[in-house]
């Protein structure tokens, strides 16, 4: 035995980097959004996953017309919905629609091609409330981009609730598994994730793949992984695909949504609402659209 010591490295994942939302807009006329990426310039550290737009909280007034965003088309991906608070409407080209509201998620596959509207939910519009949620869109491999639309609505209820040790809080499985509780949504490539609610002062020890993209989204609090510096409200904690542990700890109750996932190494071509890999690709489904090879709402 060589007298060398040989110093044990946890595998812990480190930090790339802690992101601001990057932009802010609003998104038809009921969604006011502030985006953690692709602004920010992130990329290939948090694929699967493009475009994280975090929506309020934000109070509506009361309206007989329910705001939100009308009829536009989506290919080449997945649009994942996750409400916290109010009612959002879904209605789509393959006939597919669905309301959720706190707890909820909507897990829409474009693949192909699919015209949708996203709206508050009528009754929820007409006494008014509090918008607060997250859309994140999760790329689909080359191989499955032009596959048949699919919709998921995975309710409160199917989403596997796990306490944490030491009441540290508690996290919700939606995609892929913790502890051997496994998540409802159906996924394309390998993809986890978690939406975590820890109290101030505890932390959770989470073991993620090695090699997979990790990053931790701070809805409300402060929180810091693998004793990095904290991140507050709003904020994106990115992590190295390299190491698969992560420890989260909280300095105040704090909302998170932990995103993990395996990276697609394939070009990324995007126009508006099409992601494809080439701009051959954008430009055949902007035709496609056009041509109303997406369909139509009824
Ligand atoms: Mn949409």
């Amino acid at each position: 035995m060589s007298h060398h010591e040989t110093i044990q490295t946890a595998a812990t994942k480190n930090i790339v980097g802690i992101y601001q939302p990057g932009s802010a807009h609003m998104v038809g006329d009921g969604f006011p959004v502030r985006n953690l990426f692709p602004s920010n310039e992130l990329d290939r550290e948090v694929s699967p996953f493009l475009m994280l737009d975090y929506a309020g909280p934000q109070y509506f007034t009361p309206t007989d017309h329910p705001r939100g965003v009308g009829e536009h088309p989506h290919r080449g991906f997945e649009m994942v919905t996750i409400v916290y608070e109010g009612m959002v409407a879904h209605r789509d080209s393959a006939g597919n629609a669905g309301v959720i509201g706190p707890g909820d998620v909507q897990w829409m596959t474009a693949a192909s091609g699919i015209v949708h509207e996203e709206l508050h939910e009528k009754e929820w519009a007409k006494n008014g409330g509090t918008l607060h949620a997250i859309q994140l869109w999760v790329n689909l491999p080359k191989a499955s981009k032009m596959s048949a639309p699919g919709y998921q609505t995975i309710l409160n209820d199917n989403i596997p609730a796990v306490e944490l040790d030491g009441g540290a809080g508690r996290l919700r499985v939606i995609a892929g598994s913790f502890l051997g509780h496994k998540g409802p949504a159906r996924t394309f490539t390998p993809v986890e994730l978690y939406d975590l609610q820890l109290k101030a002062g505890k932390r959770v020890s989470l073991s993620l793949h090695e090699g997979h993209n990790t990053s931790i989204f701070v809805l409300e609090g402060l929180a810091s992984v693998n004793g990095s510096q904290v991140a507050g409200d709003a904020e994106l904690i990115v992590c190295t695909r390299d190491g698969s542990h992560v420890t989260v700890e909280a300095q105040k109750d704090s909302r998170l949504l932990v995103m993990a996932g395996e990276l697609i190494e394939e070009p990324i071509a995007r126009y508006g609402p099409f992601v494809m890999n080439t701009r051959a690709e954008l430009m055949q489904a902007a035709q496609d659209y056009q041509a109303g090879k997406m369909g139509h709402l009824s």
